[in-house]
């Protein structure tokens, strides 16, 4: 029985005890799977040996993993776990009575750690495996920093060496995040750099550039494979990282069946896709299962629409077509977002689980323009008091908007949505929104038909 509206906390915690034991792997429950990952070379799929170059075994036996619904959290992962988690499940009273909304809002908070987002699920637990193999580090790529952070954060507590390389602007544009790393322990690059062969190579045919997160991959890559014991590590796209970062769906189904409440509509902003897969992840499988019916919507940036103006077909994963072939709702790899992008999300291509659950028409999906993004965040941040990340802020944006329409129809719907992160290191982007500097860019169709133009050749497939 759903209790009444005051009967329910502002914050719902969860007991330590009741901390999700193992993840949920949403695939399992899929009867039309997501495309595998392809090896560029022959255009088959990649066998375990060969995701075992780049990534760490276990992790690649969890990528290929279609199977297998449930996966024990090993234990040092849930004592790490345990230091910022469960995650409140935070009811927003306060932006409700804002909105004069009779909705009910609800959000998943994953900013509760230093590295300030829900990416240091992930990050444990691939540090964790390369660890358990006995590897001396990682290398990693990182955009705004949340990843790079986590991913420090995550091997300094391991005791592993960690290499950043970081897309040169934010390097440049966010020093203080490149601190925080180096605080942990990680040595962070600039990329391009001169450190790596596809790295020199971009700097000769683009001298100048500011690089871009499909860049960085590809230098990362190539350290991994380079050095005896290293192995690369990414933080979102991946169905790996999908399934680690379920532990934040789990937790908030718990949180919301203690109380008897069942969202009607739930969202979550979507860059590569791993924090709304692991948010909706119980919730599709109980839909895929035919047990419960949800309206999930995936929030992106008006600049970056991969979901909503892009291709669904194979694509490289990275500027410099070092990495599997991953079947995606893509805009192709060439395509950069504008320079006056500010808010994260900015990563060409989307999970292979969400591509494929959205091609089955399982989930919506909107684009939302930058200022309207930081209006939310601003309205947010005054009445909840949290200081959301831009990124989150996506979310926020579709939030309030579902919100206003209950206003306008009487519905009482429910909606629940992720807040990733806090913008502490984007204070740089909230200056040019204050200021009034803050444009909105949109890519022409020309602009997509040209990246897209530059899809490679599958066989069978584009
Ligand atoms: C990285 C990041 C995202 C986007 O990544 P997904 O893989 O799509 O979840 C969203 N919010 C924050 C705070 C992030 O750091």
């Amino acid at each position: 029985m759903a209790k009444t509206n005051n009967e329910i906390p502002y914050k719902i915690y969860l007991e330590e005890s009741e901390l999700p034991k193992q993840w949920y792997n949403l695939r399992a429950d899929m009867k039309k799977k997501p495309a595998p990952l392809l090896n560029p070379g022959t255009g088959k799929p990649m066998t375990l040996d060969e995701l075992s170059v780049v990534f760490c075994r276990e992790l690649a036996k969890q990528e290929l993993d279609n199977d297998t619904k449930f996966i024990d959290i090993p234990e040092e992962i849930y004592q790490f776990y345990k230091m910022y988690r469960p995650a409140p499940l935070v009811r927003a009273y306060f932006l409700e009575r804002a909105l004069g909304t009779p909705a009910k809002i609800y959000y998943k908070f994953e900013g509760n750690n230093t590295s300030g987002s829900h990416k240091l699920n992930s990050a444990i637990a691939q540090a964790y495996y390369a660890k358990k193999q006995g590897l001396k580090g990682v290398t990693t790529e990182t955009g705004a920093g949340q990843w790079g952070t986590a991913l420090s954060m995550a091997c300094a507590f391991l005791n592993m060496d960690c290499q950043v390389y970081m897309v040169k602007v934010s390097y440049e544009q966010k020093p203080f995040r490149r601190e925080v790393m180096r605080t942990y322990g990680a040595k962070v690059t600039p990329s391009p750099s001169n450190t790596t062969n596809v790295g020199r190579k971009i700097l000769e045919e683009f001298p100048g550039t500011g690089g871009s997160l499909g860049c960085a991959i590809s230098e990362a890559v190539e350290a991994a494979v380079s050095q005896e014991g290293y192995r690369y590590v990414l933080g979102s796209v991946l169905n790996q990282v999908l399934l680690h970062q379920s532990v934040i769906g789990l937790e908030a189904k718990a949180a919301l069946d203690k109380y008897g409440v069942k969202p009607d509509i739930i969202i979550g902003c979507a860059g590569g896709g791993s924090n709304l897969g692991g948010l909706i992840a119980p919730f599709m499988g109980e839909k895929l299962r035919g047990e419960a019916d949800y309206r999930i919507i995936a929030v992106e940036p008006a600049s970056c629409p991969s979901f909503t103006r892009g291709t669904y077909a194979y694509d490289f994963c990275d500027t410099g077509a070092v990495c599997p072939l991953a079947k995606m709702y893509t805009l192709g790899s060439t395509f950069m977002p504008s320079p006056n992008h500010a808010g994260g999300l900015r990563y060409h291509g989307m999970s292979s689980t969400l591509s494929e659950l959205y091609d089955q028409g399982m989930m919506e999906a909107r684009s939302v323009e930058q200022t309207s993004v930081f209006a939310a965040a601003e309205q947010f941040a005054r009445v909840e008091g949290i200081l959301p990340a831009p990124e989150s802020s996506h979310a926020i944006r579709v939030a309030i908007d579902e919100a206003l329409k209950c206003k306008e129809t009487g519905e009482e719907k429910t909606i629940l949505f992720g807040l990733t992160g806090t913008g502490y290191f984007d204070m740089v982007a909230y200056e040019k929104y204050n200021n009034g500097e803050m444009s909105d860019y949109i890519p022409t169709d020309e602009d997509i038909a040209k990246s897209l133009a530059k899809l490679p050749k599958v066989p069978g497939e584009n």
